[in-house]
């Protein structure tokens, strides 16, 4: 493996420790890119080694699809905790062979997960810079548009042999052609909860259970799939029918279903809502412990009250 290789790390979100790889250029879907990666060329799977992929839920679907194994497994034997995007957001990363540094599903042929492989392989070596990502949203947790937000940029690599082959294309034409306009359609609320979370920095605290759940939902569509089904979800959330079918059959739906939630748990945005009454019943506990509270502090009070002219009378009678 060559020094360039080793020194990388890619990741969905960009460069990590190599950003002079970065071409300093802002270029739009129309710019234009002299680039091919196919067997023939001389740096043929270089780039799967030394590296860092972050896997995003609809990664982890797919390829849990493709090995026809469950995420539990998939989890064990191929990936590596990791913290998103330098926040507290608990993720996974592809995690490396031992002998030689490189991708669980590289060969010398080439990526055996090719037709589903993650969304970080397909990016490379265009990035794409969303500052909508953040989340500007409004009170209710509506999002607020505010013109082009986005630019593409490329990253050239040393090792990277593709820049010199001769197919020229547009961004959009490449990204269309590596499926990255599907993937980022699939990626792009859970890209924006991480998002926001770092936007928000460490003044906000996020309890441990929610970082579970938000694990848990972003990894194992399954177990999401139990929590949704087999716990009192359905009796405290108002969702409707046809969605409820709809998640209950498509692990997709489920998943874009599941980014919803987690952005109402986890940031309070208005897209889903709790059932009436169980606001209702909400309230009323509340107001019964409150009740509760006001009458043992009425008792308390009273107790003392007694003491103290008790103690007064004892007073009286030891003066007399
Ligand atoms: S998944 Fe495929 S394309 Fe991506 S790093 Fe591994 S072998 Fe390379
Ligand atoms: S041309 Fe670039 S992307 Fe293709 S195998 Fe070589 S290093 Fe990887």
């Amino acid at each position: 493996m060559t020094k360039e290789v080793e020194s990388t790390t890619k990741t969905i979100f960009g460069k990590e420790k190599n950003p002079s790889s970065i071409v300093p250029v802002k270029l739009t879907l129309d710019s234009k890119l002299k680039f091919r990666c196919h067997p023939g060329v001389r740096c043929f799977t270089a780039c799967c080694g030394g590296i860092k992929i972050v896997l995003t839920p609809y990664d982890i679907l797919q390829l849990t699809k493709r090995l026809d194994i469950p995420a539990y497994e998939f989890l064990h034997k191929y990936t590596q905790p990791t913290y998103l995007e330098k926040t507290d957001m608990p993720g996974v990363m592809l995690k490396l062979r031992e002998e030689d540094n490189k991708c669980p599903f590289v060969t010398p042929e080439g990526c055996t997960v090719y037709t589903d492989r993650p969304s970080a392989c397909r990016y490379y070596p265009v990035g794409m810079a969303d500052f909508h990502e953040g989340g500007s949203r409004d009170a209710d947790g509506n999002e607020q548009t505010s013109g082009e937000e986005k630019f593409f940029f490329i990253v050239r690599e040393d090792h990277c042999k593709g820049f010199e082959e001769d197919k020229e294309w547009t961004i959009r034409e490449w990204r269309a052609d590596q499926g990255v306009d599907v993937r980022d359609e699939m990626n792009k609320e859970w890209l924006r909860l991480v998002m926001r979370r770092k936007s928000f920095g460490h003044q906000a605290t996020l309890s441990e259970q929610a970082k579970r759940m938000f694990f848990m939902a972003s990894t194992d569509i399954a177990t999401f799939r139990k929590f949704v089904f087999e716990s009192s979800f359905l009796d405290t959330y108002e969702i409707d029918e046809e969605t409820v079918a709809k998640i209950k059959e498509d692990d997709v739906e489920l998943m874009l279903f599941s980014f919803k939630y987690l952005a109402a748990t986890l940031f309070g945005a208005q897209v889903m809502k709790i059932k009436p009454e169980k606001v209702k019943a909400k309230i009323a506990e509340i107001k019964m412990r409150q009740d509760e509270s006001v009458l043992q502090s009425i008792k308390e009070y009273e107790e003392l009250k007694a003491e103290t002219e008790r103690k007064k009378a004892e007073t009286r009678v030891e003066n007399k």
